[in-house]
């Protein structure tokens, strides 16, 4: 090899080096064979394109065209059955008509640092399939360095309705619909407008934890969201056929609730009010939330463990696709979806390759 050849090739091996470094976080995602293509959001809107927002989606497209479903989890990436139950849909499920859409880290850059309560750790280990594999537990907000500014006093929501504490600027479920030249956790809420008007999303789903009924209990409210589907007004219909279905069949009881239109920026509201898409919200209790807990266990609490959390989730996606069926002519059949009592006979791990 000449110097100049040489050169070249040691160029290339820093630059690969420095690139690979650069790269700030890149969850572990192993598809099945239902995963037909892969995208960038930024392929949606540009203006997030090489910033620690962009996040990987994936689309899951049957044979037969049909109504298409947006699921996604880990906008705030510490509420672990969100993010979990998104990957073992990427994992297991196949879609027969229609298409899903699959965002598993919805605030990838929140996603990229500790859960700033320092009580749980970012990277937990676990058996999976294929052996060891690690699930991230996340922080609730944009990683301020991504950011790139300061956090207001108060966060007023764009439409001047809402006000916030100043660090909920960085929180994605307060910045809907986002907007084109706003900060980076606006612009993130903009792009996944985007995408859902351009693929012509018919429903979609964004998967949430909260605290548990003790901790709510405890704290004398009569406000309970752990069990709970949250409705766009738009799509309450179908969202109490969801329940009905999903009490009938597993015996789970989850409280339906209507968005408030006070609270501006969340997902329910605004992507059902910005867009065509029927938007639902779900919560399961994770002890990994609560504020009188100093050393909790996300995945293997013996009352709320996450293979019951991921379970309700995943019927909740099976109960909202089988409304949507019974309302709408356009349909979306999906095949594998790992069910609830599988879940908890066998464990999440089962389901992850
Ligand atoms: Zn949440």
């Amino acid at each position: 090899m000449n110097k100049k050849k040489l050169i070249v090739v040691l160029i290339f091996i820093f630059v690969l080096i420095v690139s690979c470094f650069s790269k700030e976080f890149y969850p572990d995602i192993r598809p099945g064979d239902g995963v037909t293509d892969f995208k960038w959001l930024s392929d949606y809107f540009p203006g997030i394109k090489e910033t620690n927002v962009d996040t990987p989606v994936y689309i899951m497209s049957g044979e037969a065209t049909g109504a298409t479903f947006l699921l996604m989890g880990g906008t705030h990436p510490g509420e672990l059955a969100g993010t979990v139950a998104a990957i073992s849909f990427i994992e297991n499920a196949v879609v027969k008509t229609g298409k899903v859409i699959v965002i598993p880290y919805s605030n990838l850059s929140a996603a990229s640092i500790p859960d700033l309560t320092g009580k749980v750790s970012h990277f937990l280990p676990v058996q999976t399939k294929s052996g060891k594999r690690y699930l991230v537990f996340g922080d609730r907000r944009t990683d301020i360095n991504d950011e790139g500014i300061e956090d207001p006093e108060v966060f007023v929501h764009p439409s001047d309705e809402t006000e916030y504490k100043g660090d909920e600027s960085r929180n994605l479920n307060r910045n809907y619909p986002g907007e084109e030249n706003g900060t980076l956790t606006s612009k993130l809420a903009f792009a996944i407008i985007n995408l859902i008007n351009e693929e012509n999303v018919d429903f979609n789903l964004d998967m949430h934890e909260s605290r548990t009924p003790e901790e709510y209990e405890k704290s004398n409210s009569d406000y309970n969201l752990s069990y709970s589907l949250v409705c766009n007004p738009k799509a309450l219909e179908m969202g109490i056929l969801a329940m009905l279905n999903l009490e009938l069949e597993t015996g789970i009881n989850v409280k339906l609730e209507e968005s408030a239109k006070n609270s501006r920026g969340l997902s329910h509201l605004e992507i059902g009010n910005y867009t065509n898409s029927l938007s639902f919200l779900s919560e399961t209790p994770n002890p990994a939330q609560d504020p009188s807990k100093n050393n909790p266990d996300p995945m293997y609490d013996s009352k709320y463990p996450l293979k019951h959390r991921i379970g309700i989730q995943l019927e909740i996606v099976q109960m909202l696709i089988d409304s949507y069926n019974m309302l709408f002519e356009e349909k979306l059949e999906v095949e594998k979806i790992p069910t609830y009592s599988d879940l908890m006979k066998y464990g999440f791990e089962a389901y992850l390759n």
